[in-house]
């Protein structure tokens, strides 16, 4: 037997992947792949395809596959100095360095980054000092968190709590008690027939409101939000959305958390969601575009509000008990300071936005009078198509038609470009590296329009 061989068998008998169908990937009933290499927009596999990326693996290799920039650095970084930590005071040039690239790009009110390895313990990071500073400042009750339905917000305890969807709930015993979920800006779907953007938006505030009101604004600690809703479908907000919902947190001394893993650096054509939409965050959440994944590495971005609490508690109470080994790990440090680098030098943040709108143009262009395509959607380098079993009638399809999947199955074996069946709901979701060309957009849109008639 060739050893490609045994490598199917062994990932089939060893390997937990997560999210996945455990039973159905060791039956052999789920693909297995090995990916071998990249280049800009394309992977390759052991069979020798050559893959369009349209997803840049999790929506996080936002520069691209190949960058010798990045895999120099970190090379560099491993041979001079692989690990110290940043505990009580030590740094490493590349963490310090990056801290003040991060800072230099954050909104002006922010004062300080936090380093994890994920987006998920970045957010664990932060809902403690959300309840750190809230115990400082002597209100002990002030500790709930709002998140919405179909937000993601990483996958632990805590975070799997914040996240607004079933499947990351379901026999896990979340969410925890001290998360709340409200109304999804979610217009194409949530909204009533007839409701305006803007009568939907009155809506969405409606109901914070009225769960403020309900449960007291004196527990209510902070609100958590992705500019854009990513796993949850691609959803950018309706028009004054974060606003009006920024009113409503600032009216009730709640602090507000932008969740900017998928959106942070670029993907919305702006350097931060929260720019983009008139956001003011406490705390910034910030991974994949941070190393564009070449290394794990997140961050908390703590604003200058927060920042003069969390001090004024270590004068009172000892150092801040938190921290991880592997926080601002120095390779991962020296895969962010070449990679937001790169991204500056090549301008891919205005690729990100001219090619990204060009994606989404084409995209409507190519499929929006398909009796089956309810909405295209999206911003930037982000675009999410969803799908109806009858537009006239206005019915969708059963999760069990699995519809995503065989369209996003057939783009793969056609056409060779990989799109992502979102979680939850029929929606292809589209999340290029800013290096996306012109010419792949077509492809993708062309390839698109091609398995979507395959199917419907
Ligand atoms: N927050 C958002 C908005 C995300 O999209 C993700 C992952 O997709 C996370 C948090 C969790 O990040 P990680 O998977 O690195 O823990």
């Amino acid at each position: 037997m060739r050893h490609n061989d045994h490598l199917e068998q062994w990932d089939r008998d060893n390997f937990f992947h997560p999210s996945t169908h455990l039973a159905e990937f060791a039956r052999g009933n789920l693909p297995h792949r090995v990916i071998t290499g990249g280049s800009d927009c394309h992977i390759e596999d052991r069979d020798g395809n050559r893959l369009l990326d349209a997803f840049a693996g999790l929506y996080c290799v936002n520069v691209g596959y190949g960058r010798p920039e990045i895999a120099d650095a970190i090379a560099d970084q491993a041979k001079e100095l692989a690990y110290y930590h940043s505990y009580v005071g030590h740094g490493t040039e590349a963490s310090i360095t990056l801290a003040k690239m991060v800072l230099d790009r954050a909104p002006d009110h922010m004062s300080k980054v936090y380093f994890g390895l994920s987006g998920s313990d970045a957010n664990e990071t932060n809902i403690k000092l959300i309840w750190y500073y809230n115990n400082i400042l002597g209100r002990p009750e002030k500790k709930k968190i709002i998140s919405r339905w179909r937000g993601y917000h990483g996958s632990g305890l805590m975070t799997g709590s914040l996240t607004g969807l079933e499947l990351f709930h379901k026999k896990f015993d979340l969410p925890l008690a001290q998360v709340l979920h409200t109304e999804a800006p979610y217009y194409f779907r949530r909204a009533d027939q007839n409701q305006t953007e803007a009568e939907f938006v009155a809506h969405c505030v409606a109901e914070l409101e009225e769960m403020i009101d309900r449960e007291g604004a004196d527990t209510i600690a902070a609100f958590i939000g992705e500019p854009v809703l990513g796993t949850g479908g691609i959803v950018p907000p309706p028009a004054g959305y974060w606003p009006a919902i920024q009113a409503v947190l600032d009216k009730h001394d709640i602090l507000l958390v932008a969740d900017e893993v998928v959106t942070g650096f670029g993907r919305l054509g702006s350097m931060f969601g929260s720019d983009h939409y008139g956001m003011r965050p406490d705390l910034i959440t910030i991974a994949k575009g941070l190393t564009s994944a070449y290394a794990p590495l997140s961050g908390s971005i703590v604003s200058d509000k927060m920042w003069t609490v969390l001090e004024r508690g270590t004068d009172e109470n000892g150092p801040i008990g938190h921290g991880w080994t592997y926080s601002a790990h120095p390779i991962g440090a020296a895969a962010g300071v070449a990679n937001l680098q790169l991204i500056d030098t090549l301008g891919l943040i205005e690729n990100a936005g001219s090619v990204g709108t060009y994606l989404n143009t084409t995209m409507q262009d190519a499929l929006a009078d398909h009796p089956n395509v309810g909405d295209i959607r999206g911003e930037g380098m982000l675009c999410a198509v969803e799908f109806m079993a009858d537009k006239e009638k206005g019915t969708f399809f059963d999760a069990s038609d699995k519809i995503g999947p065989q369209i996003a199955g057939k783009l793969l074996e056609q056409d060779k470009v990989i799109a992502r069946a979102m979680p939850q709901g029929d929606i292809l979701g589209f999340a290029p590296p800013f290096c996306l060309t012109r010419a792949e957009a077509d492809q993708v849109v062309a390839a698109t329009l091609r398995a979507v008639t395959s199917i419907l």
